[in-house]
């Protein structure tokens, strides 16, 4: 029998960064302040519970780190290893959406069952992607191998919203993609959300000023709306690729710190 409050440890890892980059590159209006620096970092995530745990995104591979200029700091196999997550034998895996930089490690969970939304596989399939702006941060061989996943009856497609298991929950929000989708954890300091790229850094949110890669920007703006009414709090909310998220929240461990963090206790 499964605890209907069970609560779940949450942890966010980090696995690369780009340091070269500006505000420009991270907002959609100009502020005035257009060069100045703004890197970003890369995360995977995990919610461990009592019985079942949950990998959040995948990462990205040398490769996609060698094509796009990122530096590759570990694999998202290495990275939840330092959390005492075994990816080989992870169960669950959720796709908050099909980013290079969220689908690009899916071969690291052989024993995986994929948890994405069904908009999101139409859109990386379809007459979108015949376009740069919308093809670009999708790579070819991630989607082929994403459909290989399918007709080995892999993937778990979910339409709006659904309850994994007691206290994870999925959310569709759209707008940087058309299937994107967020997911809400229950801990022990209440509900925290994974944002993902929702909202890239707090700020996109906080300004209301999107990350420049959406599907629909106007739906990018109402997704703000969507992450405060799930969390408990604004400051449950954990943007997908923010440098604070490391320096708000605590380390695990000494040896894990400017690595990982734990996301189910308040921030410091
Ligand atoms: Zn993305
Ligand atoms: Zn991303």
């Amino acid at each position: 029998m499964s605890d209907q409050n069970e609560t779940y440890e949450l942890y966010a890892v980090k696995y690369a960064t780009m340091q070269e980059r500006t505000r420009s590159d991270n907002f959609t209006s100009p502020d005035g302040h257009e060069n100045a620096a703004m890197p970003i970092d890369y995360f995977v995530w995990a919610a461990i519970g009592k019985d079942r745990s949950f990998v959040i995104d995948t990462g990205f591979g040398p490769k996609d780190a060698g094509r796009r200029g990122r530096t590759l700091l570990r694999t998202a196999n290495e990275a939840l290893a330092m959390i005492g997550i075994e990816a080989a034998r992870a169960p669950d895996v959720i796709v908050t959406h099909l980013h290079y930089d969220h689908i690009g490690g899916f071969e690291q969970f052989p024993a995986a069952r994929y948890h994405l939304q069904e908009r999101e596989m139409r859109f990386a399939t379809g007459p979108h992607m015949c376009t740069p702006a919308m093809g670009h941060p999708f790579e070819a061989d991630h989607i082929a191998g994403m459909i290989h996943k399918v007709f080995e009856g892999r993937v778990a497609f979910h339409d709006g919203d659904s309850e994994l298991a007691p206290g994870i929950t999925l959310h569709f929000i759209g707008g940087h993609t058309m299937g994107m989708q967020v997911v809400r954890v229950r801990t022990r300091r209440g509900w925290v959300v994974l944002a993902s790229d929702a909202s890239h850094f707090y700020e996109n949110m906080e300004a209301r000023s999107p990350f420049p890669i959406y599907y629909n920007i106007e739906d990018t703006i109402r997704g703000y709306e969507t992450l405060k009414g799930l969390a408990s709090s604004p400051r449950h909310i954990i943007p997908g690729h923010d440098p604070l998220v490391l320096a708000r929240y605590p380390a695990p461990n000494k040896a894990l710190e400017g690595i990982a963090a734990r996301l189910d206790v308040e921030a410091v």
